[in-house]
């Protein structure tokens, strides 16, 4: 929520209270040369140990609500016919208005089930965005991924309030391209994670879902940040001012006709689920659930985080809940924005993002202009953020490396986490490091796996920048911080 302040200000205060709490060290600079060295460079492979403030994602590391853990001591562990897979039943129907639902025990099950049904050789799914599991999942069964985003959502300085918007002309030309019955579905992501956590608005989903009503093409959304995409069109389509978010939620889904989702984000739990009011749909998908995950009253998910996920999805309505960590996102990006931090604008959903191509100019697509600024970003804050760029790419056939489109360093703020202090600490420390910007290098792969190389790939700083840099920082800061 913001409160304006007495001076004019707006503040975004949290709407919330810490009951329980964690401790957390600032591990001293050479602690932090020592561990980025260890882990490849890849903040993937650090230890929490040595980590101040972790930013790496938003996934599975929400903070619950008191609610969600009362629920879980209440969960019903039966293998088959649970109470806890009626009460999320329950859950999906009066928050989504959907009927039949899967519970699967991750996102990428979700895309796994999908691909399978409806993915095949010689068929292309277009999309607004993809996300790395996404892709993988799509394209190992034989269908190629469009990304069909309008022009300008790739500009890092941008005032589009709708980035993740899908471009309709492009829609259209691979309808007359490819043929509607190559198309497996149209995919909206709702918020597009890899580009920042943009959202898409309403008018846009209508339009799209109207275009593929006509040639008879599945809607899909991928909901796993919906309550964020939803209030982004609250607070920017003029004509939802006044809609409350389960009704912007309510309406989203009636412009789908099968969604899925990582309850890791937007829920606030660990888990995943599908969910249609196409019976069809849902029976060639349950088919398969028991084969790779489980039976379907669980899906692979423990009954707990079944039963948080039920008390997740209603609460991801309330405005507060949905606000949570856009606002704090907004004001971050906001005061990097004042420090001339490149930070990706306007705020998005899930994270504040630097423009690491702006942030590292001297450091080519390469060398992982991305992967190194977080890895910089580590060694003098602490800060644990994730590469969102070339190195989340995997090679191509020909064994190339494929360019990202945009080189993003993504701190991203789990929900009802961190506070503005914290926030306050990273941009300062940013600031710092975009005033030393020239001691930062390139990376280089000396351990790489073939595909989703960023998870576990190793690197090394070329020339050792690395202890440039702590150098640099010791001498302004001492070695303690
Ligand atoms: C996290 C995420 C996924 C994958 O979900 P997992 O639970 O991590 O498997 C898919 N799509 C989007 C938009 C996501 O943010």
């Amino acid at each position: 929520m913001i409160v304006r302040l007495s001076d004019g200000r707006d503040l975004p205060i949290e709407m919330y209270k810490a009951r329980v709490v964690q401790k957390t060290t600032l591990p001293p600079i050479d602690q932090r040369l020592g561990a980025i060295e260890e882990a490849g460079y890849n903040t993937f492979l650090l230890w929490t140990k040595d980590i101040f403030i972790d930013m790496l994602t938003d996934s599975g590391t929400n903070a619950m609500s008191d609610n969600q853990l009362a629920s879980m001591m209440v969960a019903d562990d039966a293998y088959a016919g649970g109470e806890s897979y009626r009460r999320l039943g329950t859950a999906v129907q009066d928050v989504l208005g959907l009927e039949y639902y899967l519970p699967c025990h991750q996102g990428r099950a979700a895309e796994h089930l999908l691909a399978k049904i409806f993915c095949r050789p010689g068929t292309v799914t277009p999309m607004n965005y993809h996300f790395t599991t996404t892709k993988a999942h799509f394209e190992m069964a034989g269908s190629r991924v469009l990304e069909i985003y309008r022009d300008d959502a790739m500009d890092t300085a941008s005032e589009n309030p709708f980035k993740g918007n899908l471009d309709l002309d492009k829609f259209q030309g691979v309808i007359d391209e490819y043929g509607a019955s190559n198309i497996a579905f149209v995919r909206m992501e709702a918020t597009t994670n890899l580009i920042g956590g943009q959202p898409f608005s309403m008018e846009n989903l209508r339009q799209v879902y109207e275009l593929a009503k006509q040639h008879r093409i599945p809607v899909v959304l991928d909901c796993s940040l919906v309550s964020e995409n939803a209030y982004f069109i609250k607070c920017r389509e003029p004509r939802y001012q006044d809609v409350s978010i389960a009704e912007i939620v309510r309406e989203m889904m009636s412009l789908s006709d099968l969604i899925y989702l990582s309850g890791r984000k937007s829920t606030c739990v660990r888990g995943g689920l599908l969910a249609t009011n196409n019976v069809d749909y849902f029976n060639q998908l349950k088919a398969w659930l028991p084969v790779y995950e489980g039976f379907i009253t669980y899906g692979g998910m423990s009954s707990k985080e079944i039963e948080a996920m039920a008390v997740g999805l209603r609460e991801m309505v309330d405005l507060d809940v949905a606000s949570s960590s856009a606002d704090l996102i907004q004001d971050f990006v906001d005061k990097m924005v004042a420090r001339g931090i490149p930070a990706v604008t306007p705020a998005g959903g899930l994270a504040g993002h630097v423009d690491a191509m702006k942030f590292l100019p001297h450091v080519p697509q390469e060398q992982y202009t991305a992967g190194a600024l977080a890895a910089a970003l580590y060694l003098v804050s602490g800060v644990r953020s994730m590469e969102r760029g070339t190195i989340s790419m995997d090679r191509d056939e020909q064994g190339n490396d494929v360019p990202s489109d945009l080189e993003l360093c993504r701190m991203a703020l789990p929900r009802r986490v961190y506070t503005m202090s914290h926030v306050d600490y990273v941009v300062d420390r940013l600031a710092w490091l975009h005033a030393h910007a020239d001691l930062v290098g390139g990376l280089e792969f000396f351990e790489e796996p073939p595909v989703l190389r960023f998870f576990t790939g190793r690197l090394r700083a070329l020339d050792g920048w690395g202890h440039r840099l702590a150098d640099a920082f010791r001498k302004d800061f001492g070695d303690q911080l």
